[in-house]
């Protein structure tokens, strides 16, 4: 049975259950968190409806493992925008039309389960643990392009007073650079937008043999959140492809429109 753990990682798996934990974040006793692997599936906005029963059992099964309520799930309708929303007591539900075009969620209230869904794309999972506020971001290649992990440190700087350099940032399995192969169209707006980062050199290559360009998004995570404020080591890299690993991550690029998704959740307890 394949094993995602290393040193920043440990791989849990239980009949029927699998899922992957920050060491870092589990040091902390006022969060759970966790981000899912198959055969779980937690499935896409656009097919949620037709796999609802299937969802709803699944949640069930991942509740009683990390012992959350399900009735407090915020779950957003994410549409790969830069949007960041704080959530307040009453604003639970999937898919509550609070934060539809929302992509990241951020919160100081306990008991509230911030769950994002991913296939290939980015989870952030953010966690201050002075001001005692977490969030949970969705960075695909567009939210990347749009620094939403920036905003997301903005949105807890202004909205809890954090402050960057207490700040935990923890970067999810996600298709990585040996996997995310470019035409030329995406690979001008990312150096057009990241020019300017020390290793842009390395962060996008060219192969000539096929004509594509691969993207390292993990490392322009890691600089634009080291710009905003946050220590190096408290950025957390899974250093795990979704695309490398898809018998046991869902993966977009693999499976396409038949994929099903991974969630990232995290709450205060
Ligand atoms: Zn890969």
């Amino acid at each position: 049975m394949k094993d995602l753990s290393n040193k920043d990682i440990i791989h849990v798996k239980k009949d029927g259950l699998e899922y992957i934990q920050f060491r870092k974040l589990l040091e902390y006793k006022d969060i759970k968190h966790c981000f899912t692997l198959k055969p779980l599936d937690f499935a896409s906005n656009a097919t949620y409806e037709e796999k609802k029963k299937e969802v709803e059992g699944n949640l069930d099964i991942l509740s009683k493992e990390l012992n959350f309520d399900i009735n407090n799930i915020c779950r957003p309708k994410q549409t790969h925008t830069d949007r960041v929303e704080k959530i307040e007591d009453g604003d639970e539900g999937i898919y509550n039309k609070k934060y539809d075009n929302v992509d990241g969620l951020v919160t100081d209230k306990k008991g509230k389960v911030l769950m994002l869904s991913f296939a290939d794309c980015t989870p952030l999972l953010f966690y201050d643990p002075i001001r005692n506020v977490i969030a949970n971001t969705h960075s695909g290649w567009k939210g990347t392009l749009q620094t939403i992990g920036i905003k997301t440190v903005e949105k807890m700087k202004k909205e809890y007073n954090c402050k960057a350099d207490n700040i935990i940032c923890c970067i999810g399995p996600h298709i990585r650079k040996c996997h995310f192969e470019v035409d030329k169209d995406v690979r001008d707006l990312f150096y057009n937008k990241f020019k300017d980062l020390i290793n842009i050199k390395e962060i996008i290559t060219y192969k000539p043999e096929n004509d594509k360009y691969y993207i390292n998004t993990a490392e322009i995570n890691k600089q634009i959140l080291k710009k905003a404020g946050l220590n190096e080591e408290n950025i957390i890299d899974s250093n795990i492809c979704t695309v490398c690993n898809s018998d046991i991550c869902h993966s977009f690029r693999t499976e396409k429109e038949q994929s099903g998704r991974s969630i990232a959740i995290i709450e205060l307890i």
